[in-house]
């Protein structure tokens, strides 16, 4: 229909970004605001409602909202469900009907990892390839799989939870219940975890020291890193070392032609990247030596979930004029 446009809405366990796309794929408007995961789900979405009707209220008129698509974690698309996202405090709950509440506009749900391995493969970094790996490396560690050209929701329809395979039974508390999760190592707030163990069993003389948990940001340790700071800089090369192993180990279960890292932590660039390949280099089996790509994300933050799930939106809308 002409004027159509949908929404995809990228909901991180910091901030949330809403993306009005056209159907070929250009975010027309883009905003970007604090999730809140801590309180309660009846208050975010009227938040996330008043963003999108003003968003769309600074289209040209005659543009009409055609489908909305939420990518969140611990999402499960087939049953429509938000279950327990790990660094929420929402436990299960049913977005979709709580929008419909608010909003006649067609609304459904996909898992995050996955939006935004669609999202690469359609627009990005990941086009033209069919077995793919994606980990976004945010608040938590997301994932999404692609393989022979097809999404692996899997039997229950949770999808890969790759931030949770634990790397280490006795190692970190994760938001999950578990321990030693990946992502309590290879994400923004791992990263910041593992600075703080170095500083309480090192000495060296670090602007760290000064920074308190709380205001300490991944940005921060990177470019202190760049400065050759010298906790910052093991920092990264930790955080390096244990995400090329995880890859070496995600390979020789996959084998995919790329994976493809996103999210706020990859912004690190070489200082995270390099270790990352030594490492991989280092744990990948022979046979997949050389033969699999370790790609990063070329789009901007959060606006490969964003596209992927906007993608699942226009599939929705032809759907649904089909049936009409
Ligand atoms: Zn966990």
């Amino acid at each position: 229909m002409e004027g159509e446009i949908v929404a995809g809405v990228d909901i991180g366990g910091t901030n949330s970004v809403v993306g009005l796309v056209d159907k070929s794929g250009t975010i027309l408007l883009k905003e970007r605001f604090s999730t809140l995961a801590h309180d309660p789900p009846q208050e975010f979405v009227p938040r996330l409602v008043a963003v999108i009707t003003t968003l769309l209220a600074r289209l040209p008129a005659g543009s009409r909202l055609g489908g909305i698509v939420l990518a969140s974690p611990a999402a499960n698309a087939r049953q429509g469900i938000i279950d327990n996202p790990a660094n929420f405090k929402w436990g299960r709950v049913d977005l979709i009907a709580m929008i419909r509440r608010m909003l006649d506009v067609p609304t459904a749900l996909i898992n995050d990892g996955d939006a935004a391995v669609l999202g690469e493969m359609r627009f990005g970094v990941a086009s033209g390839l069919s077995n793919v790996l994606l980990l976004t490396l945010g608040t938590g560690v997301g994932a999404g799989m692609v393989m022979d050209g097809k999404l692996i929701q899997g039997a229950s329809g949770a999808g890969t939870e790759f931030g949770h395979v634990s790397i280490d039974p006795k190692g970190r508390d994760c938001g999950c219940g578990k321990r030693g999760c990946a992502e309590t190592y290879v994400s923004a707030s791992g990263v910041r975890r593992t600075v703080f163990e170095l500083l309480s069993h090192r000495l060296e003389p670090t602007f760290l020291r000064d920074i308190s948990f709380n205001d300490l940001t991944t940005e921060i340790i990177s470019r202190l890193a760049v400065e050759g700071d010298p906790i910052a800089v093991e920092a990264f090369e930790q955080t390096g070392a244990y995400l090329g192993h995880i890859l070496a180990n995600a390979v020789a279960i996959f084998d995919p032609e790329a994976v493809v890292l996103s999210g706020g932590l990859v912004n690190a660039g070489d200082i995270l990247m390099s270790p990352v390949r030594r490492s991989f280099e280092e744990h990948v089996l022979e046979r997949y030596r050389g033969s699999v790509r370790l790609l990063t994300s070329t789009l901007n933050d959060g606006e490969a979930a964003i596209l992927g799930a906007a993608s699942i939106a226009w599939e929705m809308t032809i759907a649904a004029s089909v049936r009409a």
